[in-house]
């Protein structure tokens, strides 16, 4: 399978270093608020990076971190902790919140069929670990104390900026409004490890330190928790594209510091959901949660849809419209799917047709991840001359990366027709056949005055591409 590594800025054939075993690595949110559905594109698109790896027949294991501690509104060194504001805001304690929203974005996963992996560590259970780690890099001489604080020493590697060049001026301080420059820093690109001079004095969560009370940065413990359950050589690793700078060049530096040899080969980087109006964020206006879509009368498999219908490399527009579009075309697969289901009859799958029809949907796949592609893929099952066992069988094989509720929701759909179809009595049920006789024949004038009859006896009669819906007043 090939897959586009934002490391070398090819796309190349995917190569563990064991043959067979994938260790995989996975940002995880930061719990001071509801995920919205943006971060959660990158959890659905990972998850099907995932499922595919273990569909192909991988062995995968995947970890996962909660950021409890350490990530500041920048996501560098500046700005507020973002546990303490979601406590301030709530008026709750910093454990308390990250409680809560951990159990909130599992349920969100849950609803949108996104795989728990293997190992989730929040980052509070490791501060034991990043201490042990912070001081080898001092030892290594990648790492120096200034006013309280431990900084990573960026001028001590070879190529600090391994995904872009930036320019040591974009860095600058004093530019943004808001921001101050650090002083201790020896050059600008260097970042916290440890804090001891904490600038938030109502600071909640701190541990006892070599250096002092504090807590750890943000970086840290990304590195540390991905080597405490995956070893010293991950396969890949994945994150949301703004997590490239500052956060994954400083795991690549502490973490290769460290190691004192290369530790991740494939960086997997899924690109941001926007609103029509601009970047999606937590704070904007209406905050948009799976939540939010289910009042709003949505499926969470719809919004999962309607991530799959785009490639992970490209930014995808969210509104409304958009999602109802999602919408229109899940509701018909479920129909085309339930129309097999009652098609099928005993038929033997034939395993020609299916290998062949598979085939399109792994190449698409296989083609960096190319969910778009595999869902064309899935429409062409439904176009193949083959028979509806076979299809259904396609359709239950692809969903096993799709994740889409496929055969769920289409069993779902043809136990509600055949139980309205059962309460319908025999008069209604000659009308309709009396309408679609008239609407054969082009007599409109007889067929409306039937659908009233229809009506009069309390049912509602609408022709749909799929076939003739009945329901009751
Ligand atoms: P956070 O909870 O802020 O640490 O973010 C969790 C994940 O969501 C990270 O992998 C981010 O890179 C990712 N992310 C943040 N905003 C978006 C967005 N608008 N679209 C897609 N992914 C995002
Ligand atoms: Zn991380």
């Amino acid at each position: 399978m090939k897959l586009y590594n934002s490391l070398t800025h090819k796309t190349e054939e995917f190569v563990p270093n064991e043959p067979g075993k994938v260790k995989m690595y996975t940002c995880g949110p930061t719990v001071y608020h509801f995920a919205h559905i943006g971060n959660l594109r990158s959890y659905i698109m990972e998850d099907v990076l995932e499922k595919y790896m273990r569909y192909v027949g991988y062995d995968v294991k995947r970890v996962m971190n909660i950021t409890d501690v350490g990530h500041l509104t920048s996501d560098g060194d500046t700005g507020d902790d973002k546990m303490l504001k979601g406590a301030k805001r709530e008026h709750k304690t910093v454990m308390e919140i990250a409680r809560y929203y951990t159990d909130a974005f599992f349920e969100d996963c849950k609803k949108l069929n996104i795989k728990i992996p293997d190992v989730v560590e929040p980052a509070t259970h490791c501060v034991d670990e990043f201490i042990k780690t912070i001081q080898a890099l001092q030892e290594k001489g990648f790492a120096y104390e200034a006013g309280g604080n431990i900084y990573f020493d960026t001028s001590k590697l070879d190529k600090y900026y391994v995904f872009n060049d930036f320019r040591e001026e974009d860095l600058a301080v004093g530019v943004r409004e808001g921001v101050e420059e650090d002083t201790n820093k020896r050059n600008k690109a260097d970042f916290v490890l440890w804090f001891t001079k904490s600038k938030f004095d109502d600071q909640e969560l701190k541990w006892e330190s070599p250096w002092g009370i504090g807590y750890p940065g943000w970086h840290i413990e990304c590195s540390c928790i991905s080597m405490k359950h995956l070893g010293e050589r991950l396969d890949i690793h994945c994150g949301g594209i703004d997590n490239q700078f500052p956060h994954h060049t400083n795991e690549i530096a502490q973490s290769e510091a460290f190691l004192g040899h290369k530790w991740c080969n494939y960086w997997f980087h899924v690109h941001h959901l926007n609103t029509d109006d601009g970047k999606m964020s937590k704070s904007k206006g209406e905050f948009l949660t799976v939540s939010l879509l289910q009042e709003k009368g949505y499926l969470p498999v719809v919004y999962r849809f309607f991530c799959l219908q785009s490639h992970y490399r490209k930014s995808l527009v969210f509104s409304y419209e958009n999602l109802d579009n999602a919408k229109t075309a899940y509701d018909k697969l479920i129909a085309r799917i339930a129309q097999l289901m009652r098609a099928k009859g005993g038929a033997a799958v034939d395993s020609a047709a299916f290998d062949s029809l598979k085939a399109g949907f792994t190449a698409a796949m296989d083609e960096d991840i190319n969910t778009s592609n595999a869902v064309t893929a899935l429409y062409d099952v439904f176009k193949a001359d083959t028979d509806p066992a076979t299809k259904l069988a396609l359709v239950a094989d692809f969903d096993k990366v799709l994740s889409l509720d496929l055969a769920e929701n289409a069993e779902k759909l043809v136990a509600e027709q055949d139980a309205a179809a059962s309460d319908i009595p025999q008069e209604v049920l000659d009308l309709v056949e009396q309408r679609k006789a008239a609407r054969a024949a082009k007599d409109f004038a007889l067929a409306d005055s039937l659908r009233d009859q229809i009506s009069a006896l309390g049912y509602t009669i609408r022709e749909t591409r799929q076939g003739t819906e009945i329901t009751k007043n």
